[in-house]
């Protein structure tokens, strides 16, 4: 199947149109006087069946649909989850007074934003919420995986660029900058997709076979895009934004790469927030917050035993590397279960294991692949020599060489608490009471943004996008990992109000 895409206005179709055209894709647009609301449905789209015609020629068709209208009770739920941030646009969606709509935030004596500065900000995500979900959508169906992404990066510098921003090559990404004067604070988007199948069945479901956006970074970029949009025209006054797009978030070290190239520079404050089902302790809509180490430092490593292979009958004439392999394997079990403090958070999984090749070949090497997940150096230490030790040992015992290739992964993020709090208070103060939570237990999933973190003061949240009654209830990674898009006005508002509340801080001193 071709790509479908429905935008509920014309405008949004043209703008959607012409983006698509830019990275290459020719674009056949189909307004809705020819589209069935009939029971005769092929494709659903947010929660709306809709018939489209059988043949068209270009790679992507854009149906001008007001979807809406006709969504299902799931998805209405879902919207009443996010009011008031849904509430239709009125007007065209036009601000009447965009002149005082991002004045420098003004801050209370305890640190939270004034009600104006919420309400300007609300109206911002409001603003933005179509091109949120456009932009989501085009870029969920050209994921990319890695360093390198040509097409989602064109597609954002062509966004970026037709707004009237001018996006700065950054270390893989793009930056680009809004606003005159006043501290400089950062929201942070990460781009890259992952090398799975999806599964989803999406109408915008992604056209390259084995690659899929299942960790929400399409969110994570489609949502800033939307915000820079909104932004260009009418830059914040009294403090400045800067809109980072990163590459290679899932493993490939994409924000060492931007700091490298000077992402951060000139920066007061860093904010960035991750979608998904990120912490049971979150409901649907809801944000997650946690001052110092919230995520853990992820390292991986690989273990291999090296013997002489032979046949399988005759093992007294090999030194066989399999019943080493798998006594490690076990031993890995012994050392994170009686050698680290048992109160400290930590993983150390062993993911796949190699070796042999038949049922009567017996190997010259085993080996196997795994992931350490710690908050405390001294753990991650202990870890890594715990399992040399036990390796070498087992070598040692059965006449094999043993090897561990250690690679260090992404430090443990540790979210600055005075940053964590005022981000928190002002999303509190835009989504309404109970809108957030202080989490009590850290992910040990892994996250670069953690190096942010090590350079300049910041915060990153979690904000929980599923849906249990439209069925978006799969966690990250999963074939069938997809957002609830009537949830993209509350990433873009808790970052708004966060970068807002972030620059106040600063102004105050
Ligand atoms: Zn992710």
């Amino acid at each position: 199947m071709k790509q479908i895409y429905a935008c509920p206005y014309q405008e949004e179709a043209l703008v959607l149109k012409s983006l698509l055209e830019s990275a290459g894709i020719t674009v056949e647009l189909l307004s809705g006087g020819k589209l069935d609301f009939n029971p005769l449905f092929d494709v659903e789209i947010n929660g709306c069946l809709l018939r489209v015609p059988d043949e068209f020629e270009a790679d992507a068709l854009v149906l001008v649909a007001d979807y809406r209208r006709t969504r299902t009770d799931a998805a209405a739920k879902a919207a009443t989850l996010a009011k008031p941030l849904t509430k239709p646009l009125g007007n065209a969606g036009r601000a009447t007074n965009a002149a005082d709509q991002f004045a420098a935030p003004a801050a209370d004596a305890d640190g939270t934003l004034a009600a104006a500065t919420i309400a300007g900000l609300c109206r911002v995500a409001e603003l933005a919420a179509r091109q949120a979900v456009a932009h989501r959508r085009a870029l969920h169906a050209i994921p990319e995986a890695g360093l390198d992404l040509p097409d989602t990066v064109a597609y954002i510098r062509a966004a970026l660029q037709a707004a009237g921003l001018q996006p700065r090559d950054c270390g893989h990404g793009l930056i680009a900058d809004v606003g005159a004067k006043g501290p400089l604070i950062a929201i942070r988007a990460d781009m890259d997709g992952l090398p799975m199948a999806e599964a989803t069945g999406l109408a915008f479901a992604s056209r390259r076979p084995g690659f899929m956006h299942a960790c929400g970074h399409d969110a994570h970029s489609g949502a800033l895009l939307a915000v820079a949009e909104q932004f260009a025209s009418r830059p914040p006054e009294g403090y400045r934004l800067r809109f980072i797009f990163q590459a290679g978030e899932e493993g490939f070290f994409g924000a060492r790469h931007m700091i490298d190239n000077g992402c951060l520079d000139g920066l007061s404050a860093i904010v960035g927030a991750h979608v998904g089902d990120l912490s049971e302790e979150l409901g649907p809509g809801q944000a997650g917050f946690m001052a110092g180490p919230m995520m853990a430092a992820s390292d991986r490593f690989e273990a291999s035993f090296t013997g002489s292979g032979g046949h399988g009958s005759a093992p007294h004439q090999t030194v066989d590397p399999i019943p080493a392999l798998a006594q490690f394997v076990m031993a890995a079990q012994v050392i994170r279960s009686r050698q680290p403090d048992q109160r400290h958070p930590l993983v150390l999984s062993i993911c796949q294991v190699a070796g042999g090749s038949a049922f009567n070949i017996i190997p010259d090497r085993a080996s196997c692949l795994g992931t350490a997940r710690t908050f405390a150096a001294a753990d991650q230490a202990l870890l890594r020599h715990s399992l040399e030790k036990a390796g070498h040992g087992l070598a040692a015992a059965y006449g094999l060489t043993f090897q561990l290739n250690w690679m260090d992964g992404y430090p443990a993020l540790v979210n600055d608490a005075a940053a964590t709090g005022q981000v928190r208070a002002a999303v509190e103060a835009a989504f309404g009471p109970g809108g957030t939570r202080l989490m009590t237990a850290p992910s040990m999933g892994g996250e670069d943004f953690a190096y942010y973190l090590q350079q300049v003061p910041g915060c990153f949240w979690f904000l929980n996008t599923q849906n249990p009654a439209a069925g978006i209830v799969h966690p990250n990674h999963h074939s069938h990992f997809t957002v609830d898009e009537a949830l993209l006005p509350r990433l873009m508002l808790g970052n708004l109000a966060g970068a807002a509340a972030l620059a106040a801080a600063a102004i105050r001193g």
